[in-house]
């Protein structure tokens, strides 16, 4: 038994690779031997250097724009991949924005988007990949979820909505999909240090570790559960000791 994740003959998608959380989750399957494709919604250059420094590391990477709470764009996306770099294996629903409301001032497209983006995405991008991971009898899926799924939060209710429906979406397919081989958890992290954090630093008095957590810290865990083939379904935390539900 080895206990390093190797992902050699693997590919990946990323969705939201282009900084942050994704652009650490994308290094770190590189790192693991897979082939990575990087989506980003709008910052091309930054998508291609992610991609440039998995290539110097001897790895193939694509980058590819689109917007993941839309289908057509999806099923593009997912076509690209499959063409450059082959059938995806590994997903990880990673894209997300976090507007910052209080109850008064959450507008309806507010609502919309964030349940868009963060939950319908993963969805979409999971239809997208489900039929050749079944055909291989083999697939990791990772969702990207929030300590705000069960706890309070620090942005608002549009968002703890949005990441309880990813865990909820992370049972259902992890259910149906157990006999396909393919597995279907969450990592849920708390206050990571990324451009969606920037100036909330006085949330690290929240966090009884004393500090924000590191994108690569999250990129850990991503690989842990990939690696496991008898965990499904589950929900593992990285937050600095915040909870520990
Ligand atoms: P970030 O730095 O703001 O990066 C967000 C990423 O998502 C960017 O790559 C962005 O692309 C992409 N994106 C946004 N909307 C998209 C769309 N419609 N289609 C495709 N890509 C889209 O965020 P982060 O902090 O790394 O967060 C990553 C994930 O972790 C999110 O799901 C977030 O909810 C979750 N999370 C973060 C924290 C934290 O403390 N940071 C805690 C818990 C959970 P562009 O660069 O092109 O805009």
């Amino acid at each position: 038994m080895t206990l390093n994740t190797n992902l050699q003959n693997r590919v990946a998608l990323v969705t939201g690779a282009s900084r942050g959380i994704g652009a650490a989750i994308a290094l770190a399957l590189a790192e693991a031997g897979a082939a990575v494709a990087i989506n980003y919604r709008e910052r091309g250059t930054q998508a291609e250097s992610v991609a440039n420094a998995i290539r110097q590391r001897g790895s193939r990477a694509m980058t590819v724009a689109a917007d993941v709470s839309r289908g057509d764009a999806v099923k593009a996306m997912a076509d690209r991949i499959a063409a450059e770099l082959g059938a995806i294996d590994v997903l990880v629903n990673n894209a997300g924005v976090g507007l910052v409301r209080g109850i008064d001032d959450l507008t309806e497209a507010d609502f919309d988007l964030t349940i868009a983006v963060n939950l319908k995405s993963a969805f979409l991008c999971t239809q997208a990949v489900i039929p050749a991971m079944r055909a291989r009898k083999w697939g990791r899926i990772v969702n990207i979820s929030s300590g705000a799924a069960r706890g309070p939060g620090a942005l608002g209710l549009h968002y703890n909505a949005s990441k309880a429906g990813m865990e909820g979406l992370t049972r259902g397919y992890a259910a149906r999909l157990v006999k396909d081989g393919i597995t279907v958890n969450a990592v849920a992290p708390t206050l990571i240090e990324t451009d969606m954090m920037r100036g909330r630093e006085d949330l690290v008095a929240r966090i009884p570790l004393g500090r924000l957590g590191h994108p690569d810290e999250v990129a850990q865990a991503v690989l842990m559960v990939i690696g496991n083939a008898y965990m499904t379904g589950q929900t593992v935390q990285i937050n600095g000791g915040t909870n520990f539900i």
